[in-house]
């Protein structure tokens, strides 16, 4: 009987998950040598055969390699978890479920087999805090782990990836293989070859932030002063000047509006397509971010709220010209610009790895991404104990007004029981105004939103006990698991008798998984618990991606209870997701090539970073200078700066190259507007401009080499490097994509007719 159960909820769940029946076999077995293993002093064989690792024996090994050394005995389906990431699959497991051991005693696994691994967190703080909590039990196992964080030294960072097991921050991997990529000495590289990585928060990883690129930059330049543009924005007026698409992702001058920066700047906008994208910079900056929502103030300089995270985005930037825009906006001086020396996307940092696997909670809403994107499979663990949460439907109430008034009720009236609540909000504002109502009403709660990643988990960890009332924004990478009374085995039974841990999420998110990771704070390993989502018509979800649909009336109490609502809600999510897919979809396009192009030119760089590759082709192509040079300089120095010499004029023209694509990527737009295919085009001009680069590298290392000094520095002779380089993310366009905006731009032009629409940047 239990196996039909199993065979028809296989075919009735998730489709497209990875089938769990060998690994719960394995797992069994496993079972049955566990007091063997434990008797053992030797847990590893002295020589491990690759297909030991995923066998029942690794099973046991592993658990009771957990047992000693941390007192804890993984549960079965933590094993099942371990066998899925061993076969290189995103498992999806409950939060609370101990994905942190499971991620541990599968990269155990991974580096028994002689395999390198990265496991890649989602903050320094993540990164460090496993590394240290799982080393006792790699040491058991004869392993070695290392960590590390923004501020770890080069040395540091050579002695953490010399570990079997390297945990950090996804950005640092980034980084650290940017920085590589310009070094001109082998001995100072710092990251070896890709092997393993091991993703925690894959899909906030893999799919929420693939598109983001990582940055170097270098040789400042002056960024533009756009005060006096920010100063004429400021007193521009919603409505009258510039109105806003429902979206809230354009802005656009009426006529109006254009006659007054006309006149303010004596200048027609249309002669001077300069001068609009600044206007159109300072507009979006004044209009559309918003303080405390998209971005806060704090010591003097603006830091972007990652809308996923909701919180601060450290290194974040906006991508060019914006970021300047609203530091002009908030008066606020500019902060260094440079040149991008190169840039890599976070998807294809992961996509080096030759093999990649990861786990989350929410894995399943985003299947089809990870295996278009990734290649990747999901295997959908089941909880160890079932969940016991009770998820109520969504409450929608007609205005964002009614709605607010509701949820200080329910917060107040669920206080007065003494059940710990967990109320989450969209954004940092929202927070910020519902912390000052509750303590107009004389209630206590903690808020959690832009604080420092240490200090929030130790929050967290305390927002399961009585009458407890926590506001946060979101809460993937929040790291703690929620105990219910905070770990006082006393308290916990008082608090499961009030029902257990409340959540109460402010508004639904643009993406269900967020949703998901949400209530997922309450019910952990069969906890009672409850959660329930406010919505209010108001809401942005169903102003900006349901917008021609009307809400069906409240009802008694104010409330909307109407079926359709939910149907509303659930197809706004549905738009909002495809919305961003499609960007996804549309930024790979593009990216994939340049990305060929990169790693193409980076495989010879390391040839001749690595050997007298670039020696030996200035010798073939000027021989007699070649001979020259050999019989005064010895041959060390020469194949040394010819070595110098080919570097720098590949990092020079890639760099060249970059902003050529960049450039030929915003142009080519218009182009679609005369029917062309605006892929097809990029791809026609960008392969014959690589082309061109490897030429153009050729030549000027030949025009260094002949006219080279060897007496003197190098970089005195028109080789020098950037002095300082630095590295950061640059936050994704926060108006959509080019494409969307051009076909906006477009409909708009034939609906005007005038020059008065500025279009998207
Ligand atoms: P997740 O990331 O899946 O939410 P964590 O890795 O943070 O969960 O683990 C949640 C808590 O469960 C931690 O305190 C951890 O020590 C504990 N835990 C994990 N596995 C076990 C186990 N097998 N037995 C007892 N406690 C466990």
């Amino acid at each position: 009987m239990a196996r039909v159960g199993d065979w028809i909820r296989r075919f009735l769940d998730k489709p497209g998950s990875v089938d769990l029946t060998p690994y719960q076999r394995v797992v069994a077995e496993a079972g049955r040598l566990e007091d063997e293993v434990a008797r053992r002093d030797e847990l590893v064989p002295a020589s491990v055969p690759p297909e030991w690792v995923g066998s029942a024996e690794f099973c046991a090994v592993v658990r009771e390699a957990a047992r000693r050394a941390l007192g804890q005995r993984p549960f079965d389906v933590q094993l099942v978890g371990v066998l899925g990431l061993l076969d290189g699959t995103v498992v999806q497991m409950a939060t609370g479920e101990g994905k942190t051991l499971v991620g541990a005693m599968a990269a155990a696994g991974f580096a028994l087999r002689g395999a390198r691994v990265h496991a890649v967190s989602v903050n320094d703080y993540l990164a460090r805090r496993d590394a240290e909590w799982m080393g006792p039990l790699y040491e058991t196992l004869g392993l070695t782990a290392g960590w590390i964080a923004e501020l770890s030294t080069p040395e540091e960072r050579r002695e953490a990836y010399a570990k079997d097991i390297t945990y950090a921050a996804v950005s640092e991997l980034g980084f650290d293989v940017l920085r590589d990529r310009m070094r001109v000495d082998a001995a100072e590289l710092v990251v070896p070859p890709p092997d393993v990585a091991l993703v925690d928060e894959a899909d906030s990883v893999l799919v929420d932030e693939a598109r983001v690129p990582l940055v170097l930059a270098g040789a400042a330049d002056p960024g533009v002063a756009l005060p006096e543009m920010a100063a004429l924005v400021r007193r521009l007026s919603k409505g009258y000047h510039y109105t806003i698409d429902e979206e809230g992702r354009s802005v656009f001058l009426t006529p109006k509006g254009t006659d007054t920066v006309e006149k303010a700047l004596g200048v027609l906008l249309y002669e001077h397509p300069g001068i609009v994208t600044q206007v159109n910079l300072a507009l979006h900056a004044q209009a559309l971010l918003i303080r405390d929502v998209d971005y806060i103030v704090r010591d003097g300089r603006v830091h972007l709220i990652n809308t996923s995270r909701g919180r601060v985005a450290m290194l974040q930037r906006w991508p060019d010209g914006l970021q300047a825009a609203v530091e002009a906006k908030e008066r606020l001086p500019a902060s260094e610009t440079g040149e991008i020396l190169d840039s890599l996307t976070i998807q294809s940092l992961i996509r080096r790895y030759p093999r990649v696997c990861g786990m989350t909670g929410t894995a399943v809403a985003v299947a089809d991404q990870l295996r278009e994107f990734y290649d990747l499979r999901v295997a959908v663990i089941p909880p160890n104990r079932p969940c016991a949460r009770a998820d109520e439907p969504d409450r929608v109430y007609p205005t964002a007004e009614a709605k607010r008034q509701a949820l200080l009720e329910e917060i107040s009236a669920q206080h007065a029981t003494g059940r710990p609540i967990l109320v989450g909000t969209l954004d940092i504002a929202e927070s910020e105004q519902l912390d000052e109502a509750l303590r107009a009403r004389g209630l206590r709660p903690v808020v959690l939103n832009a604080k420092n990643d240490a200090e929030e988990a130790a929050i967290i960890a305390r927002a399961g006990e009585r009458g407890v009332i926590t506001v946060s924004t979101q809460m993937a990478g929040r790291g703690t698991d929620i105990r219910l009374g905070g770990g006082v085995p006393e308290q916990e039974a008082e608090v499961a008798a009030l029902g257990g841990l409340y959540i109460i999420g402010t508004g639904r998110h643009e993406s269900s998984r967020l949703d998901d990771q949400l209530r997922g704070r309450a019910g952990r390993q069969g906890d009672p618990g409850g959660s329930v989502f406010l919505v209010s018509g108001e809401d942005p979800l169903l102003t900006a991606y349901a917008p021609e649909e009307a809400l069906p009336p409240a009802g008694a109490g104010g409330l909307v209870r109407d079926p359709r609502a939910a149907e509303l809600i659930a197809h706004a999510q549905r738009v909002a997701e495809g919305v961003n897919l499609e960007i996804h979809r549309n930024t790979w396009r593009y990216t994939r090539l340049i990305e060929r192009q990169r790693t193409e030119l980076l495989e010879r760089r390391d040839r001749i970073l690595r050997g007298d590759a670039g020696a030996e082709a200035l010798r073939a192509a000027c021989p007699e200078r070649d001979r020259e040079l050999r019989a005064a300089f010895g041959d060390e120095k020469v194949d040394r700066a010819a070595r110098q010499i080919v570097l720098f004029h590949i990092d020079r023209c890639w760099t060249e190259h970059l902003g050529f694509l960049a450039d030929l990527r915003e142009g080519i737009h218009l182009r679609a507007l005369g029917r062309l295919n605006p892929l097809d085009e990029f791809n026609r001009e960008a392969v014959p401009a690589y082309r061109d680069m490897l030429d153009e590298i050729e030549r000027r290392s030949k025009e260094s080499f002949e006219k080279a000094d060897l007496t003197r520095d190098l970089d005195d002779q028109g080789l020098k490097r950037p002095t300082a380089t630095w590295t950061y993310l640059v936050q994704d366009n926060p108006f959509g994509s080019d494409w969307d905006r051009i076909l906006k731009r477009v409909a708009g032009a034939l609906k005007r007719g005038r020059s008065g629409r500025i279009g998207g940047r």
